[in-house]
């Protein structure tokens, strides 16, 4: 199946020079959004996972349908001052701007294995600071899960130890 045939490129967007990859023209079509989560699911089977994190709000979109598919739990990671329990948190730079995530403090148990979703993986500054989060509670990082990869950006060589698993990549 080819999944690149429904993304949509948005040029300059949300700045100039961005080619913006927009996955909500996959995620409309239900046939392709179930295909590409059964996708990924198949990809990090073999993972031993407990729980899955993904980082607002376009991690929610592939951690959670991803988590139901594997029968495991859901971590919101959001962005500060939105969970209304106590927290942690981190900051990071974007490809565009900057930001800080956080999370539960009771929402990993030390030992759990964690895989963290989200859409795609850009320089990796969000998926590392996810990753930063989940070691501060004491979780294991087993992999990390992303509909698209933007390679140029070399996203995964902040991601030394974990194993990156991308459904689809671009220059
Ligand atoms: P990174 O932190 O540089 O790896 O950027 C990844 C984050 O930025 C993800 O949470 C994405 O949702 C968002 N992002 C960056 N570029 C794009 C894009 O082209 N399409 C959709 N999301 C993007």
């Amino acid at each position: 199946m080819d999944f690149k045939e429904f993304i949509r490129m948005i040029p300059d967007f949300p700045m100039a020079g961005i080619s913006f990859k927009d996955i909500t023209t996959l995620l409309k079509d239900g046939e392709m959004y179930r295909q590409a989560i059964d996708a990924l699911k198949e990809r990090v089977s073999h993972l031993n996972i407990d729980v899955i994190a993904g980082p607002e709000a376009r991690g929610f979109v592939v951690g959670a349908p991803l988590a139901y598919a594997l029968g495991v739990g859901f971590v919101p990671i959001r962005k500060s001052g939105k969970l209304p329990y106590d927290t942690i948190e981190a900051g990071y730079d974007l490809e565009y701007g900057k930001d800080r995530l956080a999370v539960h403090t009771d929402a990993i148990l030390p030992g759990q294995n964690v895989l963290i979703a989200d859409d795609l993986l850009a320089t990796g500054g969000t998926i590392s600071t996810a990753v930063n989060l989940v070691h501060q509670l004491g979780g294991n990082v087993v992999g990390a899960a992303f509909l698209i990869e933007l390679e140029q950006l070399e996203g995964r060589k902040k991601l030394p130890d974990v194993e990156v698993v991308s459904l689809l990549s671009y220059e």
